[in-house]
């Protein structure tokens, strides 16, 4: 297999999106190909940076609740005006 098409396969392979086919091949092109070996472990540690980037920016679910009620307060009807003759 070429590197190109082994970058390819790396790139799903850290969106988890390779068949286990295609991940045995991967896997083999690894073996002997040290260059590509590296860039795997590259893109792996980038995805993991980015998906602990994801978890801490991510608000708490309480965070969330609160925000909901307050603006669903915030949106009540307007009471009636009193009616005047
Ligand atoms: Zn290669």
């Amino acid at each position: 297999m070429k590197c190109n098409k082994a970058r390819e396969l790396m790139s799903a392979a850290v969106d988890g999106e390779l068949t286990s086919r295609e991940n045995q091949t991967l896997t083999l092109h690894l073996k002997e190909c040290s260059l590509c070996r590296e860039e795997f472990e590259e893109a792996k540690k980038t995805k993991q940076i980015i998906q602990e980037k994801i978890v801490r920016f991510k608000a708490p679910q309480s965070l969330v609740n609160s925000i909901m009620e307050l603006s669903l307060s915030g949106c009540k009807e307007p009471s009636d005006p009193p009616m005047i003759d």
